[in-house]
């Protein structure tokens, strides 16, 4: 593995560039912000401010790119020109990787062997898909054919989030470029810096220039300017319950784009007593909260223990967050790395302190300064936490645990069931009846059976209730991004 001091030579070695990226090449524009690091606790360059004109001129290039060269590549050509990219972005995986790290602070570790490489394999997992689905022909009156064909919708408007900045933003392009649109990318203003060399690299993989296109900013500007853009088709967001709201607005208020929301969570972690092995279920249990520094919107926030096991589990999950390592992101054996900003950190010690009020703090709950920046958290662990408490209920996104006991089977599902999201759940259990029964009755996206946060990128992955709707990843992603087209021939 690369060492602290390789990561160190490459930051100093970056020339980072926060210019918008629009129509195939870099923009300048009269407004910037500061691009501020958690890792290193000062900024790393100067990020644009993208206003209406600069949106409007991204929206025209994707257009333009839409209905010209885009589309009238074959089929072939575009799987082509994104394997291509796919290839490029392993080929610049350390500085994929090291934008992400800087950006947002997640262990480089963890940027190298799953953001960057389970971007690639999306990739390619589109452009493999692009040959490979058809449309249907029905069953019509004699002397009639109806041929059902998906089309591409035209320009996306993606708007991601940034706590996985390069992989969000893939879920997104990658089956919308497949389909056949363009794309105007709004990346989160706290990590914008691999999506804007990731379009670097489409116009070197062979994309069109106007194919995808990165508009930066703050969102309640540029994110609002894309959400009520009247030539955008569909909006993509993955974000805040709050936010997603807004697009749904937007939409109404301008050309009623299509809105596709992927938000918040609020997930449990459901352990029954008859769990074959409690060792192996605190090991995921403490990974499913602290992985990423809590900022993943299917963390298992809620750990739900069966009473009678309360006191062991809760002492196996506190001794497996005691091994992780909460360090400098480019250190090696680091596991944890700081939170994203100092926003993102007061807000998630706020949280704690609430908690303080209603539950036991039994673990963590500092908030620590490492190499000049202040937004690490410790790994923090409530038990007895009421069930209407804040931190029972609110998504925190940061390294803090909620334990809570159930009784029954019923009240399990109750307790699980009790929150407004429905992204993911996870059960514990070696009945396999009850496995099922509980899977069932979770109101929930993704429930993962004696295992946390099961992701493939073959299988859809999003929410019901405020977690949003419409799916990411899988063949099904490709349906958000098209609509159904019918050509009716009667020839009789
Ligand atoms: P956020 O909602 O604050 O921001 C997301 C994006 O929306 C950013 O690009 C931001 O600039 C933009 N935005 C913010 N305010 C806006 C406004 N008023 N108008 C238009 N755009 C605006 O979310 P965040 O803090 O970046 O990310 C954390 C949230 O994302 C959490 O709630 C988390 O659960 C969610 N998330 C969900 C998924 C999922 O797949 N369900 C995945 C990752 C993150």
């Amino acid at each position: 593995m690369k060492n602290r001091a390789y990561w160190d030579s490459l930051t100093q070695s970056l020339a980072f560039d926060g210019r918008a990226f629009i129509n195939g090449v870099r923009v300048t524009t009269t407004q910037t912000s500061p691009n501020f690091s958690p890792v290193t606790g000062s900024s790393l360059c100067e990020v644009s401010e993208c206003g209406a004109s600069e949106v409007d001129a991204a929206v025209a290039g994707a257009r333009a790119a839409f209905s010209g060269p885009w589309s009238a590549m074959s089929p072939g050509a575009r799987k082509g020109a994104l394997m291509a990219l796919a290839n490029l972005i392993l080929e610049n995986a350390d500085e994929l990787a090291l934008l992400d790290v800087l950006d947002m602070g997640k262990p480089i570790s963890d940027a190298t062997t799953i953001d960057v490489p389970g971007s690639a394999a999306i990739l390619k997992f589109y452009a493999e898909a692009i040959d490979k689905v058809s449309g249907e022909i029905p069953t019509t009156d004699a002397g009639n054919v109806a041929l059902v064909r998906r089309v591409p919708l035209g320009v996306v408007g993606a708007v991601v989030p940034w706590n996985y900045p390069l992989e969000m933003a893939i879920w997104k392009l990658a089956p919308a470029l497949a389909a056949g649109n363009s794309v105007v990318l709004k990346p989160a203003e706290q990590s914008p810096l691999s999506a804007l060399r990731l379009a670097e690299l489409a116009i070197a993989a062979g994309l069109p220039a106007g194919t995808l296109n990165v508009v930066t900013g703050q969102g309640e500007i540029t994110g609002a300017l894309v959400g009520r853009h009247p030539d955008i088709d569909v909006l993509t967001f993955t974000g805040s319950t709050q936010v997603g709201k807004y697009f749904l607005e937007y939409s109404g208020q301008s050309n009623m784009k299509q809105v596709w929301l992927e938000c918040g969570g609020k997930s449990p972690n459901i352990v029954f007593a008859d769990t074959d092995n409690l060792q192996e279920a605190a090991e995921f249990a403490s990974r499913a909260i602290f992985f990423n520094q809590g900022e993943v919107c299917s963390a298992n926030s809620r750990l739900l223990v069966e009473r009678s096991i309360l006191e062991e589990f809760t002492a196996l999950v506190k001794s497996e967050s005691d091994k992780i390592v909460l360090g400098h992101p480019l250190n090696e054996n680091t596991t944890m790395g700081p939170l994203v900003d100092r926003t993102q950190t007061t807000r998630v010690v706020d949280f704690i302190d609430s908690g303080k009020f209603s539950a036991d703090l039994i673990r963590g709950g500092n908030r620590l300064t490492i190499e000049n920046s202040d937004c690490y958290v410790e790994p923090t662990i409530f038990s007895e936490v009421p069930r209407d408490a804040t931190i029972a209920q609110e998504e925190i996104f940061g390294p803090v645990l909620s334990i809570m006991a159930f009784d029954t089977e019923e009240d399990a599902i109750a307790l699980a069931n009790k929150t407004e999201y429905g992204l993911a759940a996870s059960v514990w259990t070696s009945n396999l009846k009850r496995a099922h029964r509980v899977a069932d009755a979770l109101h929930v996206g993704t429930v993962s059976v004696n295992t946390v946060d099961a992701l493939g990128l073959n299988i859809p992955f999003g929410g019901f209730k405020q977690s949003g709707f419409g799916r990411d990843l899988s063949l099904h992603a490709l349906e958000k991004f098209t609509g159904l087209k019918t050509t009716w021939i009667r020839y009789e």
